[in-house]
């Protein structure tokens, strides 16, 4: 398992290795775009071959980019529903270009609709986006902590979705939003028990990134509050047990931990609880 943060990419998505490797990632994570709207920067051939150099010359053989926010593949809003997908589609070809491992999405909120019906649109969406994608980087859907009516809260539903998709797509597992769903991870016994779980429902074969965040919010409170590692409602003897969680070996973790100037410090916390 190796260790990263989300970085930010002011100046150029080529400065993000570089930034990386300052607060002692072995893998990282970053935004393409502006996360909460707007056009995305165009990728040149020139950005595009100093990011790989950067990569290279920082040691990442790895690394993953978040989706932006503000899509919502389940929206009864058809403007809505239709431009979230052309930017999920849009933003899988920018990461194939940029040569990213892989790139996760929050597939959307039911709001007021009823839920089955938001999973079907969702569906739909999906479908379309994976269609024709032909990219190197691998799509992603990301577990939510279940806060109003945000679709992909349970195994159950995440399961419900990746049936309808092919195979290559995967999971990203994040212990703040399990945990506030209702998956405990606060001991050894119940991270065992969780990623069991997890085999049974959805296969372990699907996961392919953990975000390494522990909860301000109590055990299944279904709130999204990240918290700084071995501070918060998971702790450390939860954390020490997902970090070396035999099946986990080969996926990484991206820390989504508030304060940038802390990164440092949680990174060194999973270090140190790697064994
Ligand atoms: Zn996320
Ligand atoms: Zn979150």
């Amino acid at each position: 398992m190796k260790f990263g943060t989300h970085v930010s990419i002011a100046g150029g998505v080529f400065n993000a290795p570089e930034r990386a490797a300052a607060v002692g990632c072995e893998t990282f994570q970053m935004f393409t775009r502006s996360p909460r709207g707007g056009a995305a920067p165009k990728l040149t051939s020139d950005i595009i071959a100093q990011f790989k150099k950067n990569c290279a010359t920082f040691s990442f053989s790895k690394c993953y980019v978040h989706a932006p926010y503000y899509v919502n593949l389940a929206s009864d809003n058809t403007t809505i529903a239709k431009s979230s997908m052309s930017i999920i589609k849009e933003e899988l070809q920018r990461c194939s270009l940029l040569g990213v491992t892989a790139m996760m999405m929050h597939v959307g909120s039911a709001r007021e609709q009823d839920r089955n019906q938001a999973l079907a649109k969702a569906i739909v969406g999906l479908k379309e986006i994976v269609k024709n994608y032909k990219g190197s980087t691998k799509f992603l859907l990301e577990i939510s902590a279940g806060s109003g009516n945000v679709i992909g809260d349970t195994f159950e539903e995440v399961a419900t979705l990746l049936k309808a998709l092919p195979a290559k797509v995967g999971v990203c597992f994040d212990t703040a939003h399990a945990f506030a769903s209702g998956y405990d991870l606060r001991t050894p016994k119940a991270v065992q028990t969780t990623f069991k779980k997890f085999d049974t429902v959805i296969g372990l074969k699907r996961l392919a990134l953990v975000h390494g965040n522990d909860s301000r919010v109590d055990f299944n409170s279904h709130v999204d509050r990240h918290w700084h590692i071995g501070k918060g409602k998971i702790g450390r003897e939860g954390f020490k047990a997902i970090i070396n969680h035999p099946k986990l070996k080969n996926v990484d973790m991206i820390l989504e931990t508030p304060e940038a100037e802390m990164d440092t410090v949680n990174l060194g916390v999973v270090k140190k609880l790697r064994g």
